[in-house]
């Protein structure tokens, strides 16, 4: 059976990367989309169990407790995690799975998946990303601030990720996240059980 493997997405507040992974997803059916959990409010439009399982703090804390995510992490104030089981589930049916986690989320993963794909969104410079999330409209002005103060942060980290995509069109960050998916498939590793199925029609 072909190996799924997860493609952890991370970059800065207003890179892009909510609008890369959908778009990425939409054209790529095959790729599950790991809803997480968290305890923030859904804002308008956004639907539990598509975008997000919101909890309460208690019940967040308890899935802590329980072992049930396979990583979390607080971020503005609020606990986002993924859900382990679902993870579980879908790598043994041989499905890869896209996760849009922040860096501190990212790097935990790292630890338990080396095998993953890491991929970093970056804005094509500050400035882009300043207007980004004003252009947004969804933020406060001191929201924006607190956003931006922490994306230099951020963007340090994506030197721990295998691959970075400077997010000036979607269209091209969605044509280059397919071929880093593709080229992942095609690596030998993942191809072992093939070569030796060919083998032994031969
Ligand atoms: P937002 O509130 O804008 O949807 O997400 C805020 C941040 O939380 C984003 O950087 C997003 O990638 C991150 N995030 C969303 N889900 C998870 C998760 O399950 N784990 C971690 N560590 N971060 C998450």
């Amino acid at each position: 059976m072909r190996k799924g493997f997860l493609i952890v997405v991370s970059g800065p507040s207003g890179a892009g990367k909510g609008t890369v992974c959908s778009a990425f997803l939409k054209e790529h059916e095959d790729v599950a989309y790991s809803v997480s959990a968290t305890t923030r409010e859904p804002r308008a439009g956004e639907q539990e169990g598509v975008n997000y399982y919101f909890l309460s703090r208690g019940e967040f804390e308890s899935m802590i407790e329980n072992g049930e995510l396979l990583e979390w992490a607080e971020v503005y104030g609020n606990y986002y995690g993924t859900p382990l089981k679902k993870i579980e589930e879908k790598l043994s049916k041989g499905q890869d799975i896209l996760l849009e986690i922040d860096t501190q989320g990212a790097l935990n993963v790292q630890k338990k998946f080396p095998d993953g794909v890491y991929v970093f969104i970056l804005p094509p410079s500050i400035e882009e990303l300043a207007k980004r999330l004003r252009g947004r409209g969804t933020d406060s002005e001191e929201a924006v601030e607190r956003r931006l103060a922490a994306a230099a942060g951020e963007i340090a980290v994506a030197r721990e990720y295998t691959y970075t995509i400077v997010n000036d069109t979607v269209e091209h960050s969605v044509q280059t996240l397919a071929a880093i998916v593709s080229a992942e498939h095609a690596r030998t590793c993942n191809n072992l059980e093939k070569i030796d199925e060919i083998i032994k029609g031969a």
